[in-house]
């Protein structure tokens, strides 16, 4: 799940980087609010947002009102001050779905960011079922029967991704972008080789390719 953390303290930013990459998402680092605006502008394929309030040129308060402004139902935990009361309560009536005092914990971090995931998805646990396959987005693992199937970390990702997103098709773009932020440069045909392993390990008609419209995870039976 592709994740945009906007936050201007390079250490906890750093801090952040490392652990929520660790807990499985994919994070792009923005350090002040008109950066995210940009971001958020050109780019699609954002599943969350954990955005700082106090920021440089443009503060959270402001990237969140221009957000719902939009109408981007983007999910977004806020961090804030302790003792910013005002804050809070400004950033909740301007749409904020959660936030968190600091100094707060990783592990509580991750865990509310994985509730507003599934309050977005409507996914009732952190499983994920299709066909005999069950996903696991807590221990990031895919078992078909219970028993373990081996997939790659970025196989992993892309599955979860066409999951997600079923019945809908995604197109290159998008699945690159959910794939792998805008860090690295990827190979032109690299999509096509984690498609294509995927496919093998999971069946022929397991991953559905539409002309024009891109890619889409099989029905369910
Ligand atoms: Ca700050």
């Amino acid at each position: 799940m592709r994740l945009l953390l906007v936050e201007d303290d390079a250490l906890l930013g750093e801090g952040l980087l490392d652990g929520l990459t660790e807990a499985g998402f994919l994070v792009d680092w923005l350090r002040d609010g008109q950066s995210a605006i940009t971001a958020l502008q050109t780019q699609h394929s954002f599943d969350l947002m954990v955005l700082d309030i106090g920021l440089p040129v443009l503060d959270g308060l402001a990237v969140l009102r221009w957000l719902r402004g939009q109408k981007i139902t983007l999910p977004v935990l806020l961090l804030t001050a302790r003792d910013a009361i005002d804050d809070r309560v400004a950033g909740l009536n301007a749409g904020a779905d959660d936030y968190l005092i600091k100094p707060f914990a990783l592990t509580e971090l991750v865990a509310r960011l994985r509730v507003l995931l599934r309050r977005q998805q409507g996914e009732p646990s952190h499983q994920l079922r299709w066909r005999d396959f069950e996903l696991d987005v807590v221990h990031q693992s895919v078992a078909q029967q219970g028993k373990n199937l081996a997939l790659s970390a970025i196989e992993f990702r892309l599955l979860h991704i066409l999951l997600a997103n079923r019945p809908n098709h995604l197109s290159r773009t998008q699945l690159e972008e959910k794939l792998y932020g805008w860090q690295v440069e990827i190979e032109s045909n690299a999509l096509d080789v984690h498609l294509s392993h995927l496919r093998k390990k999971l069946g022929a008609d397991s991953i559905i390719n539409t002309r024009n419209l891109g890619w889409r995870i099989g029905d369910d039976a």
